[in-house]
């Protein structure tokens, strides 16, 4: 080996390190980041709604033994969970985080088209006004544009395959909602810098450029007010149910845990994120009420996602036999 050998050998050392170290430290920020649904104040309000269940309960049970039994969260599916969720972080490190700069080149370029083909507004909105109704429609449209991709990834059969994934689940911690293929991963994105662009520059423009764009990204109301209301409790066992009028408006945990369930009735059923109106409205409802008992998971074929590299593997193999076989 001569000194150039080993040089690039060094170089290409620190560069894998340096993608670990970051990945690493993207995973963990999601523990203090109030804008993700695992930061510790979000856990800690979990918990506290979890403990207004234990108690309606009746159970036997210590609160700890009810909130934290191995059979959960250090099964198989958890470890899945908790590897995926790693695994994740080093995709959005490599392939997405350096793409999240078109967010902000789409939202210039809608501003531009806007100014370009109906001039300066008349009455552009002030900061209130903008910041109010700017959020309202990224609520609803991230809501809406959600339901839809999972309406597809539950309906169109090549996307199922990786929507299995996070189907696959057993059981279901908070880390669950982390259990997605690196593909469904891409797609989430996608959408969502797409919405984030079109509506932000629509907004710019509203505004009449007032706001720094940096501004829209800030902290959402009514995404801290889902986080804060027990967002963790979807992908847990712990049944929070809302009363029957409000199922009909937002998607109480138990909802969610429903659209786990494995039974056939329940399949593509209860697809919204906060809002349970677009179920509502293409009637893919299911109340808390109407349910007693739930399995997770996608009954023989969890088998072939019982372990991380098969969770990665399956969907892609599952496509090429589709495909040889058509
Ligand atoms: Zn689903
Ligand atoms: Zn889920």
């Amino acid at each position: 080996m001569n000194y150039g050998e080993v040089e690039q050998g060094y170089l290409f050392f620190k560069e894998g390190y340096y993608i670990l170290e970051e990945s690493l430290k993207l995973a963990l920020s999601y523990f203090f980041n109030p804008g993700k649904r695992i930061h510790l104040l979000y856990l800690a309000s979990s918990m506290l709604l979890a403990f207004w269940v234990f108690q309606s309960s009746n159970s036997n049970k210590s609160f700890l033994n009810y909130l934290f039994p191995k059979r959960i969260w250090l099964s198989k599916s958890a470890f899945i969970d908790y590897s995926l969720f790693a695994f994740n972080s080093l995709v959005k490190i490599l392939f997405i985080g350096p793409f999240v700069i078109f967010g902000f080149y789409l939202a210039f370029h809608v501003n531009e088209f806007m100014l370009v083909n109906f001039g300066f507004p008349k009455n552009s909105l002030g900061v209130g006004e903008t910041l109010f109704w700017y959020t309202i429609t990224l609520t609803i449209a991230h809501d809406f544009t959600n339901y839809l991709v999972h309406f597809g990834m539950h309906r169109i059969p090549f996307l199922w395959e990786f929507h299995k994934v996070h189907h696959s689940a057993t059981s279901l911690n908070p880390m669950t909602q982390y259990r997605i293929h690196p593909i469904e991963l891409f797609i989430n994105n996608i959408r969502s810098l797409l919405i984030f662009g079109i509506i932000t520059g629509f907004f710019d423009y509203l505004s009449a450029h007032q706001i720094d764009k940096m501004v829209f990204l800030g902290v959402n109301v009514f995404h801290f007010a889902f986080l804060l209301l027990g967002a963790n409790l979807r992908h847990s066992h712990v049944k929070l149910k809302y009363p029957k009028f409000l199922e009909y408006i937002f998607i109480s945990p138990f909802q969610h845990q429903i659209h786990h369930s494995n039974n056939p009735d329940h399949f593509a059923k209860n697809m919204g994120s906060k809002l349970a109106i677009w179920d509502f409205f293409f009637g893919s409802l299911v109340l808390s009420k109407s349910v007693q008992k739930i399995n997770f998971g996608i009954s023989d074929e969890s088998k072939k996602y019982n372990s991380f590299l098969k969770n990665l593997i399956t969907p892609i193999k599952s496509i090429f036999n589709f495909l040889g076989t058509r």
